[in-house]
């Protein structure tokens, strides 16, 4: 979430920030400070006293996925420049479209190291101040983050289930009536089921265009990350 930064001295904590607008520093992950201060900051730093130049930070929650959060802010620092060089827009464009695929569980572990020679070159040799922070945030990403990153890459999974692309769709048990509806509503023909059995979506033709959850007059079709709910491999008769 985004909060601006009033009335801060020119140098403070970012726990004093963070507690001025109302944030527990406990339950954060990390803050990132927007251009032109354009820095992550990690909780073992929340103490330290840094030079105040953004006018906004936006906190991040355990849950919040870093590899969209900094593909957001990479595209941010783009649209701040009109700037056309090869290392700053150009790297811009490459980094988007790798760590969006990385988000979109397309990405290949050969990924990683094209990030890092973007990100480097793009600090070291961009024109514009834009670029070379757009640059050093993506190496400061790595650093700090570098586990959570790259496992959209090596792994291809999202470890906070924070990418839609990762999420999968169950049917509960607890709540399906076997009425039928999200069986008509799926295109992809990935529900199975019949009257008055508990229907069970096929993961391997699932497509997460979540038809079936808007469909379902029960609110028994969830999305989920890395903790899946207990559904049967087939349909069940319904209980209820
Ligand atoms: S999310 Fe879409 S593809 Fe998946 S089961 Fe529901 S309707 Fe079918
Ligand atoms: S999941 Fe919802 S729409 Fe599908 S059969 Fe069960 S109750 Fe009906």
């Amino acid at each position: 979430m985004d909060y601006a930064i009033e009335n801060a001295p020119e140098r403070e904590t970012t726990t004093a920030l963070l507690e001025a607008v109302g944030v527990e520093p406990v339950a954060c992950k990390a803050v990132w400070y927007g251009f032109p201060q354009a820095e992550f900051v990690a909780p073992d730093h929340f103490g330290d006293l840094i030079e105040v130049t953004a006018s906004s930070m936006r906190v991040f929650e355990e849950t919040d996925c870093m590899a969209s959060a900094l593909l957001e802010i990479v595209d941010e620092l783009r649209r701040l420049t009109e700037c056309t060089c090869t290392f700053g827009h150009e790297g811009a464009f490459q980094l988007i479209a790798i760590l969006g695929d990385g988000c979109q569980k397309k990405g290949s572990p050969a990924d990683v190291a094209l990030v890092r020679e973007l990100a480097d070159a793009a600090a070291a040799y961009a024109s514009c101040e834009e670029g070379r922070a757009m640059g050093r945030a993506v190496l400061q990403a790595l650093e700090l983050f570098g586990e959570e990153l790259t496992a959209h890459f090596e792994k291809r999974q999202c470890p906070t289930s924070g990418c839609a692309a990762f999420k999968t769709v169950h049917i509960l048990v607890s709540r399906c009536t076997g009425c039928g509806a999200c069986l008509e509503a799926c295109e992809d023909g990935a529900i199975m089921g019949k009257p008055r059995f508990v229907h069970v979506v096929d993961q391997g033709k699932c497509t997460q265009c979540k038809r079936c959850q808007e469909a379902c007059p029960e609110q028994a079709v969830v999305l989920a990350g890395a903790k899946k709910p207990k559904t049967p491999p087939r349909p069940i008769p319904v209980k209820r």
